[in-house]
């Protein structure tokens, strides 16, 4: 517990200095915790030392943590930051409060198909890959502005912005470089009318370069909770 306040105060130190040094207002990054493998009373100590905001990649994972922490559902806004595939988008329509892994329409079709009508829209983003053959997951570049428009029209999801996991380089250069494609895409998405204020980008190895390059969103796990 106490591990989890001080690694928590030395990442939102670390916000603060990348937002700083960049010229920035320190709020304007959210801290995302990803609890990924994680046990639920890390994320229960975790809210406890003051975090909200909290991020899962496996869906059954999540749903088994969010049932034990139903106690806290009603301040804690889950993210799914994972693949998602058709067979799991009920469930996470009726138990997340955003999905950030959105990259095929049939998906946010089904999302906002299944998001139920006593729950606010489901927030979103476009997961965006740049960096090609990497990861399977995730559009190009050249495709994220017609998914982004069809996915802004369906009534049950609210279009936030974009997601990214750019392949982690050695070389500072390279690594910026990669999160700059990403903040070019978010940019001609906003520059095509979509009202987009979320660019989630930066990990626990790369959260200072994020911010530098214009993360709203950085997304942390290892820095938080220790080694998976
Ligand atoms: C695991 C994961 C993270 C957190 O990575 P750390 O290096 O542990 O901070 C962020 N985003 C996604 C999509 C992840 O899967």
């Amino acid at each position: 517990m106490a591990t989890i306040a001080n690694n928590l105060q030395l990442v939102r130190n670390r916000i603060q200095a990348a937002c700083a040094q960049t010229g920035r207002p320190a709020d304007s990054v959210t801290l995302l915790a990803v609890s990924k493998t994680f046990p639920a009373v890390t994320v229960r100590d975790a809210f406890h030392a003051g975090q909200r905001c909290f991020g899962e990649n496996y869906v059954q994972e999540a749903l088994d943590k969010i049932a034990e922490l139903a106690d806290l559902r009603e301040q804690i806004t889950w993210h799914l930051i994972g693949p998602l595939q058709s067979n799991k988008t009920r469930v996470v329509a009726e138990h997340f409060d955003w999905v950030q892994s959105v990259d095929r329409l049939k998906i946010a079709q089904r999302l906002s198909e299944q998001r139920p009508p006593h729950l606010p829209p489901l927030q979103v983003c476009i997961q965006v890959n740049t960096s090609g053959e990497d990861s399977k997951s995730g559009v190009t570049p050249g495709e994220a502005l017609p998914l982004a428009q069809a996915v802004a029209a369906l009534p049950r999801l609210q279009l936030r912005g974009v997601m990214a996991l750019p392949a982690p380089s050695p070389d500072s250069v390279v690594q910026a470089d990669a999160l700059a494609q990403v903040r070019v895409v978010f940019e001609q998405l906003r520059a095509a009318g979509l009202p987009l204020n979320v660019l989630s980008m930066g990990m626990s190895a790369d959260l200072e370069a994020a911010v530098a390059q214009g993360s709203t969103m950085v997304r942390v796990g290892t820095a938080l909770f220790g080694q998976r």
